[in-house]
């Protein structure tokens, strides 16, 4: 039946609780779960019968192979994929899984980037199942979710920081918890809700264009007659091909179990949004890595090309990805929801101080797990929020907190002040709608909206640091209090002095007001504006021992991160550049200079035919792009040279280099292109125009 045809659907390329209920005898499902809620070890029987399980019920539904299923530092994800046939005799093969090719595996790590942790060891990476995630099918593939080290176990992923820090939050939150008399949570488990941006254009268009092609965005493009100064995109009717589109995207979204809940059209021409409904976070940074994938292939189909990149346009908004961030109790209870009853308010306040504390602590780490080329685009430039981090909590906290702070009045005439573990808090709409869409990290009545994020990185750098930060932050506050004689009070005075301290990081203005920048300075706010800047904070000792404290990442692991980041800025950079010089030499230059002689001879014929005729048109058109094209010519020749000279060596130098040298001489290039595409005739210009290309579909 139809309506029950979604239902049915729902999970079933995931091998869930449910398939292993049914494809594994009991003792092995219990072990599981004794595995993940206890993190007791599995032996080899139990990995064995869990396989040969695994293994029936991929069969069963048309698999072939397997593959563990990893996120290596690019941030993308990677699988080697290995077939279940194994020889049985002459000719004969059967299909088979072991508890040890479940648990683990060797592909040679050698071309993943690894910032220097792998050479120094061996070139060999492990993987190792992660049974928290659910194994799922992809492909005639059962994909294995596991994590990638290397022979000394350092981590070469995404995924080992992530449920490090996980941990981490979790046994500082209980220790907190078990101070308001809460004795029933073992665990305490973030939640996070990605909002996923994107653009759809036409694959035809997309195919002519050698910068979408190889770099992902766009390297030239003069402004549309048209862009989004109307509105009229935002929330707007989704056209048929697009909603063919998401319509398939839903379905094999949620084939894969994946909570796929709100589409809709963006602020920009062919600018879309996909949001899940929330989960633990492990589970929904593997399937926001899912479901970029799944928008590619299901564009792919319908003869689109999903662009992810955050600023595949200049002049229209980029795309960005709205982390939605709480913590769970393993009972259900969020510990960002003001509660009823002034103890559990007390808690509430508790949690929100140690975020307010941590951001202001460590906005630098903060900003750098966003720091990218591509979120560079976006960043700060009036449609996403600043490069300068603050928090923004609404009208209502923001008057509670003024209130402890100063021992004044609230503005609730019945209460004399806010006395915390006393009073109740006042009524904090879930979502005002004048909520503040310029804060980088904005609470959202109970939850946290960190909205830095580009839209093709992966959620595990930022949710990496939120929990180990707000796991810093409850430990400081646990040692304190474990030690208190005088709990109700001390605790009073503990948020009361956090909120004193660290109020400068709550801004609720506009952030995308230049007035903001001077006003965050005056509050000694970091303002790291570009990638090149904010890297440089990666190292910075107290992250260094932030991290190194909760056991999230070594010193090295860290660095090696460090490496990686500024490498992939400076190739990034450097594939731009070279994209941009052979567009120019192989087209444009070629394109511009063949429109001229078309209309000098124009200029002959029209002067021979008619003497005296006005040659007004060609011959300021023909002088001003034979002008154009000549400085184009030499500013490439410029860029060129610079390209040429950039240092090789991987360091903070290099990327100033690329950012002050390259990407501005990158930004005269382009100028002059575009003012020559808007005075060439459109027969004779090589690409698609920034109108074919956003409205394309
Ligand atoms: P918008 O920000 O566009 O108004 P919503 O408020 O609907 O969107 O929520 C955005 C995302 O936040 C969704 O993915 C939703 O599931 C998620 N979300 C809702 N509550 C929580 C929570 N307590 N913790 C984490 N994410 C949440
Ligand atoms: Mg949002």
């Amino acid at each position: 039946m139809e309506k029950d045809r979604i239902p049915a659907l729902f999970g079933s390329n995931v091998f869930n609780e449910d398939a292993m209920r049914r494809y594994l005898p009991a003792e092995a499902v219990s072990a599981w779960r004794d595995c993940l809620e206890n993190g007791r070890h599995l032996g080899l029987p139990l990995a064995n019968a869990i396989a040969d399980g695994m293994k029936n019920w991929a069969l069963e539904h048309g698999a072939t192979h397997y593959t563990h299923w990893f996120q290596p530092m690019t941030g993308y994800t990677a699988e080697k994929h290995d077939g279940f046939v194994t020889p049985a005799g002459p000719g004969r093969v059967i299909m088979d899984f072991s508890g040890k090719e479940l648990v683990s595996g060797e592909p040679d790590a050698s071309s993943f980037p690894s910032g220097g942790l792998r050479a120094t060891f061996e070139a060999r990476g492990y993987t190792a199942w992660d049974p928290t995630s659910y194994a799922f099918l992809k492909d005639g593939s059962l994909c294995i979710p596991t994590v990638f080290c290397s022979y000394s176990g350092e981590s070469l992923d995404k995924k080992t920081p992530l449920l490090r820090s996980v941990e981490a939050v979790s046994k500082q939150a209980v220790r907190i918890l078990r101070l308001f008399g809460d004795t029933e949570t073992h665990r305490v488990i973030p939640q996070v809700g990605p909002e996923q941006e994107y653009f759809l254009i036409d694959k035809e268009a997309f195919l002519k264009r050698e910068d979408l092609r190889l770099c992902g965005r766009t390297l030239f493009g003069a402004n549309p007659p048209k862009g989004q100064e109307l509105d009229d995109h935002y929330y707007g009717a989704i056209k048929p091909r697009v909603a063919a589109f998401m319509r398939e995207l839903d379905e094999e979204l949620w084939k894969l179990g994946i909570l796929s809940k709100t589409k809709h059209n963006e602020v920009a021409p062919s600018q879309h949004e996909m949001a899940p409904i929330y989960s633990d976070v492990n589970t929904a940074c593997d399937h926001n890595q899912l479901t970029m994938e799944t928008m590619k292939k299901v564009a792919d189909r319908h003869d689109l090309v999903c662009l992810l990149h955050e600023k595949p346009f200049a002049g229209v908004n980029g795309s960005g990805k709205h982390d939605n961030w709480s913590l769970a109790t393993d009972g259900g209870k969020n510990l960002f929801a003001p509660g009823r009853t002034p103890s559990q308010n007390a808690q509430f306040l508790l949690f929100l101080a140690a975020i307010v504390k941590g951001v202001d602590d460590y906005p630098e780490l903060l900003r750098c797990t966003v720091a990218s080329a591509g979120n560079d685009h976006r960043l700060g430039v009036q449609e996403a929020p600043p490069a300068i981090l603050s928090v923004y909590l609404g009208a209502e906290l923001e008057a509670v907190i003024e209130s402890i702070v100063g021992g004044t009045d609230y503005i609730d005439p019945e209460k004399r002040q806010m006395r915390i573990g006393v009073d109740i808090l006042p009524h904090i709409p879930q979502d005002t709608t004048d909520r503040n869409r310029t804060s980088p990290m904005a609470f959202t009545g109970n939850k946290f909206e960190f909205r830095m994020l580009g839209a093709s990185q992966s959620i595990s750098g930022p949710n990496t640091v939120l929990n180990t930060v707000m796991a810093e932050e409850l430990r400081q506050f646990a040692d304190f209090l474990e030690d208190s004689n005088a709990f109700q009070e001390d605790l009073h005075e503990l948020i009361r002095r956090t909120f004193l301290e660290h109020r400068r990081i709550i801004f609720s203005g506009n952030g995308y007001d230049s007035a903001w920048v001077a006003e965050a300075e005056r509050r000694g706010l970091p303002n790291l504006p570009s990638t090149a800047d904010a890297l440089g904070a990666f190292l910075l000792d107290k992250n260094v021992e932030l991290m190194t404290r909760h056991g999230v990442f070594t010193r090295q692991e860290m660095a090696a991160r460090h490496e990686i980041y500024m490498e992939n800025y400076c190739h990034v950079l450097h594939i731009e550049a070279m994209t941009m010089i052979d567009m120019v030499q192989h087209m444009i230059l070629n394109a511009a200079s063949h429109y001229t002689s078309c209309l000098c001879e124009t200029i002959v014929r029209k002067r021979e035919a008619v003497p005296g005729i006005s040659l007004r048109v060609e011959e300021a058109l023909a002088e001003s792009i034979a002008h154009l094209n000549d400085q184009l010519l030499s500013e490439t020749a410029a860029l060129k040279s610079a390209v040429e000279l950039a240092p090789t060596q991987t360091g903070p130098e290099t990327l100033r280099y690329y950012h002050d040298a390259i990407l501005s001489r990158m930004n005269t290039v382009r100028a002059i292109a575009d003012q020559l595409e808007t005075l060439t005739a459109s027969d004779f210009w090589p690409y698609p125009t920034y109108c074919d290309l956003l409205f394309s579909v």
